[in-house]
């Protein structure tokens, strides 16, 4: 989404300069989340995202064993604890980024949209980044791409923001553009995610299991626009721009 403008280093980097911001509140553990409070708010808005949290949490709980289970992989074993940092991101056209098991939420963005589903969906992209736990060289338009895959096309299917723009995209795009032909792919050729998954977390840069179930990307690419998929369509980009438009 809106951080795609940035690459990984860049974010980590914007990421390092928050480190030292101190804790002004701090919620007890909470199943999977463990809650912390990095930010000043007035009492209206720690109410309103008190509320969201109660939201996401019941989601979530949901969310992590399917996630955890896409991205299952012989001798992994998932965190079963996610810091959730409620933070003040800068810059500002991050609204969220996860480090470990860390996701950082800019407190600020989900207050403005705070009922709207993306909200909640954005936290589902980040939970399976605490997921893939992939080492920091793995290709970054197949670990966004996986992420909304699953946000896309298995945890929140019917999500509004679901859509892009096909003819001015390509596979490498990344986020959903790849999520999308992902969803192809794994519909063909079930366990391709699972495998691309494990080869990236053993240090692979994923290509290969997807060379293998749908041949050159390019090739799997147009093969994958033939289909006409719903979310692939400057309609379906702009329903997602309307979705997002507060
Ligand atoms: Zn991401």
């Amino acid at each position: 989404m809106r951080h795609a403008v940035l690459n990984r280093r860049h974010l980590l980097a914007a990421l390092g300069a928050m480190a030292a911001t101190p804790a002004v509140g701090r919620a007890g553990p909470d199943g999977l989340f463990e809650v912390q409070w990095h930010v000043e708010l007035t009492g209206a808005e720690r109410a309103a995202l008190g509320a969201w949290l109660g939201r996401l949490q019941a989601a979530a709980a949901g969310w992590w064993p399917r996630i955890t289970a896409a991205l299952a992989s012989p001798g992994f074993t998932p965190t079963d604890r996610i810091i959730l940092d409620l933070n003040s991101i800068t810059p500002k056209t991050i609204p969220a980024a996860t480090r470990g098991d860390r996701i950082i939420v800019d407190a600020a963005y989900v207050l403005s949209m705070v009922g709207n589903p993306d909200r909640l969906g954005m936290v589902a992209h980040e939970m399976v980044h605490v997921a893939q736990a992939y080492p920091p060289f793995a290709p970054s338009f197949l670990t966004e791409g996986i992420a909304d895959y699953l946000r896309y096309y298995v945890l929140l299917p019917q999500d509004p923001g679901r859509g892009y723009d096909g003819a001015r995209s390509g596979p490498w795009d990344g986020y959903q553009v790849t999520g999308g032909l992902l969803d192809f792919i794994e519909r063909a050729h079930p366990g391709t995610v699972q495998a691309v998954n494990a080869d990236l977390r053993a240090g692979g840069d994923g290509i290969g299991p997807l060379h293998k179930a749908a041949g050159p990307l390019t090739h799997a690419w147009r093969d994958y626009l033939e289909t006409h998929p719903a979310a692939g369509t400057s309609e379906a980009l702009a329903a997602r721009v309307r979705a997002l438009t507060p």
